[in-house]
């Protein structure tokens, strides 16, 4: 048994068939953390859809009306990137709500893993780079509502700037938004994060963590955050194909534990969620998401209870 919840739904797979996203990732993540003896079924939590109360917390009434009556213009249709589906829409809503579940036990059990999420280019009123919903935004928006937190921190580490993050978040000081990303890549137009930690091209393990610690250290002293909320990005690795960064598998998982323990010695609780991944063989992907998995895992050995 884990000392934590993972949360999981079958209908996290977005259906995009051949396509640079490999959406039946979260379904061979989960196949691997059973099959690798790291989890055993006990351990999966199967989310509720986010109802649409907690999606407008987030998102615009016209934007939510559109995804759910397929009304989308063409250019948004070209802006998100991935095929419209109401099965694409259902899955959005389910990984908003398995980033809720995960947020919940986290307060609990001082983790909680959704084997999905990270939607971080999702913005108010519209959607891009695969991106539909806010998941995260979803998430610490309820936790605050519902007043099991006040204050949440966001360390991004995909390789792309966490955008959306920045937008939802930029006039509210109860978010704390960390991102740290390849400079030269998708999105264009990266409004500011709290902390941007733009890196050249090529940047390896070393530099890579060398200058993501010292942020996330003096964002936690600084800040003081209820919770930390993890984007546990898989493309940072030199092996992706929509990334520029030259992070190994070793690195990544070093990156992931590394801010684990710097959450959970100040006894901060840790939602994890996995946005991009592309690498040119996606067993390489989804080892890089259950490293993520077995970084938790030490990192609640290492510093039990919430
Ligand atoms: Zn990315």
């Amino acid at each position: 048994m884990l000392p934590f919840k993972l949360v999981y739904h079958d209908k996290y797979d977005l259906n995009l068939g051949e396509h640079v996203f490999p959406s039946q990732k979260y379904r061979l993540i989960y196949e691997k953390l059973l099959a690798d003896g790291i989890a055993s079924r006990e351990d999966f939590v199967r989310p509720n859809m986010a109802s649409d109360d907690d999606i407008l917390r987030v998102h615009t009434a016209d934007w939510v009306g559109k995804l759910k009556t397929g009304t989308l213009s063409l250019s948004e249709k070209m802006k998100l990137e991935v095929p419209y589906s109401k099965k694409l829409v259902e899955a959005f809503w389910v990984a908003a709500g398995g980033t809720i579940a995960a947020a919940q036990t986290a307060m609990r059990h001082g983790f909680g893993c959704n084997i999905g999420g990270g939607f971080h280019h999702a913005y108010p009123g519209h959607g891009e780079g695969f991106c539909a919903i806010h998941d995260v935004a979803v998430s610490i928006r309820r936790l605050q509502h519902d007043g099991a937190i006040q204050k949440a921190m966001v360390v991004d580490t995909d390789v792309h700037q966490g955008n959306g993050t920045a937008a939802i978040f930029a006039k509210d000081e109860s978010v704390f938004t960390l991102s740290i990303h390849q400079e030269n890549n998708y999105p264009a137009h990266k409004p500011p994060s709290t902390i941007d930690l733009d890196l050249e091209d090529g940047v390896g393990d070393e530099e890579y963590l060398a200058t993501l610690l010292p942020a996330v250290r003096r964002g936690l002293e600084k800040f003081q955050p209820d919770a930390l909320f993890y984007v546990g990005g898989a493309d940072p690795y030199r092996e992706d194909q929509l990334g520029g960064l030259a992070l190994t598998m070793e690195g990544l998982k070093e990156r992931d534990g590394s801010v684990f323990r710097e959450a959970r010695r100040r006894n901060v609780p840790v939602v994890t969620t996995f946005a991009g991944g592309y690498a040119r063989r996606v067993q390489d992907t989804i080892q890089i998401h259950v490293n993520t998995v077995l970084a938790a895992k030490d990192a609640a050995t290492q510093f039990p209870g919430a």
